[in-house]
């Protein structure tokens, strides 16, 4: 992938799962990657596996769900590799799994805080940098949650289906200054992020993709290097899902 080679990308949650995946993937292809997490020890896991295969990667640490915090990660990114050309806009949480009715106020809250006001922080101060650049990729971490209800998950499924539209808003007001913003669309994936599940609730889980298993991280972040790439140059406001099949049942 030519075209990553020597480009400042930016990662969030990318101390664990599909950003970890991606990140160092980014960094595989020469790309110069910045390692975004609230989690600093992850973070520099992340840093330490990508200069281990010879990368190159720095560690700034964000909360996402702070919008100072977000201008501030871009910033950092600017001050140390010169530009932004990437953003992947990952950092995620499940959050409170509940019914409506049963619904914290403050768990509504938080998950789209960090699943959905962060995407528009993050955005924000990157398409900044990228006008003045002329150029720049985004890619929005959706879900099939962003397509599709799921019981027990009403605040994250709003985030998702947010993201979604977010994305397509920034598309249509970036296309035309060289930028472009897609989002892509991870099925249930093999993550950190599903250890409080039992065995039984992931066999569930496993039961609603035609695939018959659950996706890994790695095959998530190659539609993402894919989709920050050149190769993707006619590709914008997208949603792409990366399901094993799980939204056309
Ligand atoms: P993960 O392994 O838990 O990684 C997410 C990372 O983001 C963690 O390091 C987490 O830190 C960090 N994070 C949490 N809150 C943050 C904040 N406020 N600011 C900055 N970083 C924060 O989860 P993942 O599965 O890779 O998920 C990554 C993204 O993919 C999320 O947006 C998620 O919604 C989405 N996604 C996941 C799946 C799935 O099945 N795994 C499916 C579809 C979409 P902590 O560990 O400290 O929380």
């Amino acid at each position: 992938m030519e075209s990553i080679k020597n480009k400042a990308a930016l990662v969030t949650g990318a101390g664990s799962g599909i950003g970890r995946a991606t990140a160092e993937l980014y960094a595989q292809y020469g790309a110069k990657v910045v390692v975004s997490d609230v989690h600093e020890v992850n973070g520099n896991e992340t840093v330490a596996l990508i200069k281990a295969k010879g990368g190159e990667a720095i560690f700034i640490k964000a909360d996402v769900s702070d919008a100072a915090a977000c201008e501030a990660l871009v910033a950092g990114t600017v001050k140390q590799y010169g530009s932004i050309d990437i953003a992947f806009n990952n950092a995620g949480i499940g959050g409170e799994a509940n019914l409506i009715a049963d619904m914290s106020v403050e768990g509504w809250n938080k998950v789209i805080a960090v699943n959905l006001n962060s995407v528009f922080y993050c955005m924000k101060y990157e398409l900044q940098e990228m006008l003045k650049q002329g150029k720049g990729a985004i890619v929005n971490m959706s879900s099939i949650l962003g397509q599709v209800g799921f019981a027990t998950a009403a605040g994250y499924v709003a985030a998702k289906h947010g993201v979604v539209g977010l994305t397509q808003n920034a598309a249509i007001e970036y296309a035309a200054k060289g930028i472009r913003v897609n989002a892509v669309g991870p099925a249930f994936i093999n993550t950190p992020l599903l250890d409080h599940m039992d065995a039984a609730t992931k066999q569930m889980l496993v039961s609603l993709h035609p695939a018959g298993r659950l996706g890994e991280a790695g095959e998530v972040a190659e539609l993402v290097i894919w989709l920050s790439s050149d190769k993707a140059s006619f590709v914008n406001g997208s949603y792409y899902a990366v399901d094993g099949g799980y939204l056309s049942k």
